[in-house]
């Protein structure tokens, strides 16, 4: 895929592993994995923008090679409202970022759209020695961290073998629906599950992918962050 190439060659030619968040997302789209609407600004003006273009509320991110995990160096802010408190995210995730890494090189930031609070899961994939790339399955947050409860398959998949990834995880009743929490759209699920394996299995440069989160509700899965590293 043209825009994928061009990202990952251009990455390397500058001597880059890390893929920047919006060119991850931008290589996912041409893969159509579903991800959030968002924009790359360079400044606040264009951040303020973008926001009203995208509509409030929205997200605010740190877009550099040099922070990995955003959360931790206090580089994202959710469920910004207007311009005012938009202002202000802008100014703290800069403040957050200098006080973690003084010596980061950012980029920008990214708009995001702010998708409402639906499950969490994670896809990922990582190159095995042996096997070549492999393909992650699991919901988010404690379901990974604490109970590892994931499932994983050697690439390419085919579609049954993803929704047999999906299937398999203990937490799998979660997603059919219970109790009151409706069932999630495990097709979607299954797409991106087909679309990731198709995706690193073209571009054997990839050397680790981590979608994490993806929000999936009854209708729709929605990547809101993404992560590729180069070998
Ligand atoms: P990192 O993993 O680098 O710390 P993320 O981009 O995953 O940063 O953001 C941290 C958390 O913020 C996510 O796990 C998710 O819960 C929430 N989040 C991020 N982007 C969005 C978004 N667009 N809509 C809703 N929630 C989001
Ligand atoms: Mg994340």
């Amino acid at each position: 895929m043209k825009e994928t190439l061009r990202i990952i060659t251009q990455a390397l030619q500058n001597g880059r592993k890390v893929l920047l968040e919006p060119e991850a997302k931008t290589i996912c789209m041409e893969y159509n994995i579903p991800v959030a609407r968002f924009k790359f600004a360079k400044n606040l003006e264009d951040a303020v923008e973008f926001a009203e273009a995208l509509g409030y509320p929205v997200v605010l991110k740190i877009v550099s090679a040099d922070i990995i995990h955003k959360s931790e160096a206090g580089a994202v802010m959710v469920n910004i409202k207007n311009k005012n408190e938009l202002q202000d995210a802008y100014k703290r995730v800069f403040e957050n970022v200098k006080r973690y890494n003084a010596t980061a090189k950012i980029d920008g930031v990214l708009v995001q759209e702010m998708v409402p609070q639906s499950t969490e899961v994670i896809v990922g994939s990582v190159r095995d020695p042996q096997f070549g790339p492999t393909l992650m399955f699991g919901l988010g947050g404690i379901f990974v961290e604490i109970l590892k409860d994931v499932t994983f398959k050697i690439v390419p998949i085919s579609r049954e073998d993803a929704l047999e990834m999906v299937t398999a995880i203990k937490a799998y009743p979660l997603l059919k629906g219970y109790r009151n929490t409706p069932p999630v759209a495990i097709d979607a699920i299954v797409d991106i599950l087909s679309n990731t394996s198709r995706l690193v299995m073209d571009n054997p440069q990839i050397k680790e992918l981590d979608l994490n989160p993806i929000l999936v509700d009854e209708n729709n899965a929605k990547t809101v962050d993404a992560r590729i590293i180069l070998e």
